[in-house]
């Protein structure tokens, strides 16, 4: 049969300027949970692509003041129909427009399936933070805010940290756009310091949010938290939070990695020790009270629970079958491949996929904003018991909607997501 004749013009298929193999991933893993809940083509069409995707290249001074380089950034917001976007800033030298609009597509999910009314946004700029100066970052932060400064806000785009950003970063942004509109405001940002109206608990809120859920699925497995053991990749806001977590339930970690090296010790490694030691001395490298081994051979350890936090397409068709977990709980975006994902699957690993794992920091970024724009705070026992009743909920959603549908843990987390952002395009209906 011919193909129906569209009258605006191009076929879908042809959107070439988001290829890349990470949105391809997003895309095909929204297609198969789109499938599977016979999603109405037309929404389906609109949800294959970010709404606003926005390219800037911008100059940036160094410290030696005639050298001027320019950079590229991004801002993407993929459904603005839920409320705000929401979404990270990425600094990475890797960070591109199919990348970040995968991203912002994950959030979008993410947010739906904790029900908070955000759609998903992400930014990003391609840089290693790690070679620039104090000075030069914030030099970056305020010339890359102002670039993007229209299509962010409160009401209509609110920034948070991500791989290569942190709270310093966020107050950066948080004063550069408080001094365009005159006046302090805190709510443009989320994950920035206290001091500057952030919310306690949201540093270590996707660490904590990932143990919440790894509790729930031990207990699911009948596996015994206090007998087990974890390995952890990535050591930084998420990784070095979700290993605190894993010690305070009892569980020995076994490995630990960061962008330097990966130390196995079968005795168990503490987190304190390996916090000391990266303040003395920057990384993980040169840590004496373990077998320095690489990133590759960290994820091949045997281990009762896997946790991904660092980067992206991590377990993929070559080294999926080498990995040996009970539990793969996933506080990296996208560090699984579809393939590994079957193969995982096949193996009986149970998978805590990304869009719920790791919720856990943009569920404490909504109180945060929600605290900002009400100007009015709430204690730590609060901010966790919230976290944990959504998490929980989401969890049991997920599991109950996998047994339901007899499908993963990821797709039946999708299409909880996917359902609920159909029906609230299907109720505010096409403009015009
Ligand atoms: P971070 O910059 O604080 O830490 C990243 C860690 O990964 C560092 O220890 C770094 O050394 C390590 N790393 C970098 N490249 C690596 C490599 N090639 N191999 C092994 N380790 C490597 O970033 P983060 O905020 O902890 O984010 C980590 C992941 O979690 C990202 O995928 C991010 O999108 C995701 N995430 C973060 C948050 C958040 O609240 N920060 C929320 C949801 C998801």
């Amino acid at each position: 049969m011919e193909a129906p004749y569209k009258p605006f013009g191009q076929a879908i298929d042809t959107a070439a300027e988001w290829d890349s193999p990470m949105f391809n991933l997003a895309q095909e893993q929204f297609l198969s949970a789109a499938n599977i809940i016979n999603l109405d083509t037309n929404v389906r069409n609109r949800l294959l692509y970010p709404q606003r995707s926005s390219m800037i290249s911008f100059p940036c001074r160094q410290d030696g003041y005639d050298d001027v380089e320019t950079v590229f950034g991004y801002r993407v917001q993929h459904v603005l129909t839920m409320g705000p976007t929401k979404g990270g800033i990425r600094y990475h030298e890797d960070v591109n427009l199919g990348e970040v609009s995968a991203l912002a597509m994950w959030m979008t999910w993410k947010c739906a399936l904790m029900a908070l009314p955000f759609g998903g946004a992400k930014g990003g700029v391609r840089i290693d933070p790690t070679r620039l100066s104090r000075r030069e970052l914030q030099r970056l932060t305020r010339r890359y805010t102002m670039e993007i400064i229209d299509i962010i806000g409160p009401d209509r785009d609110i920034p948070a940290p991500d791989l290569g950003t942190n709270e310093q970063v966020m107050a950066w942004i948080m004063d550069t756009y408080s001094q365009q509109v005159g006046h302090a405001v805190p709510e443009i940002v989320t994950g920035k310091p206290v001091v500057l109206g952030g919310s306690l608990g949201r540093m270590e809120a996707t660490g904590r949010g990932l143990i919440y859920t790894v509790i729930e699925a031990a207990r699911h497995l009948d596996l015994r938290l206090d007998q087990s053991t974890a390995v952890v990749q990535g050591f930084g806001n998420v990784g070095s939070n979700a290993m605190r977590f894993l010690q305070e339930q009892g569980v020995k970690i076994i490995g630990v990695s960061d962008v330097s090296t990966g130390l196995h010790n079968p005795n168990g490694l503490d987190v304190d020790a390996l916090e000391g030691h990266v303040r003395q001395h920057g990384s993980l490298e040169g840590y004496g009270d373990a077998e320095a081994i690489s990133n590759a051979e960290l994820l091949e350890l045997d281990c009762d629970i896997l946790a991904p936090c660092a980067l992206q397409n991590q377990i993929t068709a070559d080294n999926a079958e080498r990995i040996h977990c009970k539990i793969l709980a996933e506080g990296a975006n996208g560090p699984t491949s579809l393939e590994a994902d079957r193969i995982l699957t096949e193996k009986g690993v149970f998978i805590i996929p990304d869009i719920l794992g790791n919720a856990g920091g943009v569920t404490v970024s909504y109180f945060e904003w929600v605290q900002d724009t009400q100007k009015f705070t709430w204690t730590l026992k609060q901010i966790n018991e919230r976290l944990h009743e959504i998490l929980i909920g989401a969890f049991a959603r997920t599991l109950e909607r996998s047994t339901r549908e007899q499908v993963d843990m990821r797709t039946a987390a999708m299409i909880e997501g996917i359902e609920r952002v159909a029906s609230a395009k299907a109720l505010r209906g096409l403009y015009p």
